[in-house]
């Protein structure tokens, strides 16, 4: 099961699911299904980000509602024919919490050591760029590096939360792209400075394409990930290689921050991260959470 906002033609936001009849659209499935059950007062669900805070998003929820419509009238007309533009799967988190150095082949081939602790540093909000949206390239920044992830999106609230506990306050995974200024953040550190500016610019983190439950991911700590640049194969990796899970990295986090519903962690990349540059075209593979891809550009020339 894989589920998607969307916008149609007009603007007007959906969610989307992927079924073997084709895509659906979940929005007005939502709208028959509260029909249905004499739900007036039901929210209606525009976007992934309201269902994750409102706790339906599960596959269980999509079977329930589809099945239930199916029952009483055709699914013919919600299929989506009509071309959409694909959004975020969350659009505004309260934040994005990113992992450095969680995969040692990758510390290493950037001449670091792996950290004693999960090393966490936050992109900002604004950097978000939906699945085929384009990486906008400042001039002068240098070399700028793909960084593929698997990410995790927040679906309950938590602080404190033991590593027994933590995988229930995952809602789902998608693929991120933490886009990095390596020059830029090679200076940064070299003079002791923190790394905002190089992680965080504008489309420095393509995200999506796909919301998909977790309970349609059999394990998250061992799924491939493989990244091309331009059709040739820049990265391949496993989420099995990584330093700290993912019940450690909440369990570490949440000591410190509380965790909110649509809140990313990104879990760090495995090797083979190099350069972009304008005029390719990146794509960023998960099992079974699709590619995710998108164009880069020099900024001011779209
Ligand atoms: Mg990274």
């Amino acid at each position: 099961m894989k589920a998607f906002s969307y916008l149609t033609t007009k603007g007007e936001p959906r969610i989307g699911v992927q079924t073997p009849e084709g895509l659906l659209n979940f929005t007005q499935l939502w709208g028959y299904f509260k029909e249905l059950k004499n739900f007036p007062r039901a929210p209606e669900l525009p976007f992934l980000q309201l269902m994750v805070e409102l706790d339906y998003f599960s596959e269980e929820t999509f079977a329930e509602v589809i099945a239930a419509v199916r029952e009483y009238r055709s699914l013919d007309d919600i299929i989506i024919r009509e071309p959409f533009s694909w959004q975020l799967p969350v659009q505004r988190p309260t934040k994005i919490l990113c992992l450095g150095r969680n995969y040692r082949a990758h510390a290493a081939e950037l001449n670091n050591t792996v950290p004693e602790a999960p090393m966490y540093f936050a992109k900002v909000p604004s950097s978000l760029l939906p699945h085929q949206g384009h990486i906008r390239i400042p001039a002068g920044v240098g070399r700028v590096d793909h960084e593929l992830e698997l990410a995790l999106v927040i679906g309950k609230r938590g602080a404190n939360i033991p590593e027994s506990k933590a995988m229930e306050h995952v809602a789902g995974y998608t693929i991120a792209n933490d886009i990095t200024a390596r020059e830029m953040q090679r200076e940064e550190q070299k003079k002791g400075k923190p790394w905002t500016l190089a992680k965080g610019m504008d489309t420095f983190c393509p995200l999506g394409p796909w919301l998909v439950p977790a309970g349609s991911v059999a394990d998250p700590h061992n799924l491939t990930l493989e990244l091309k640049v331009d059709g040739e194969v820049r990265q391949k990796g496993s989420t099995a290689d990584m330093v700290y899970g993912i019940p450690e990295l909440i369990a570490y986090i949440s000591r410190y921050m509380t965790l909110e519903p649509g809140d990313l962690l990104l879990t760090g990349t495995p090797e083979g991260v190099g350069p972009i540059q304008p005029g390719n075209r990146i794509e960023g593979s998960i099992d079974g959470l699709g590619t995710l891809e998108n164009g880069v550009v020099q900024a001011g020339s779209d």
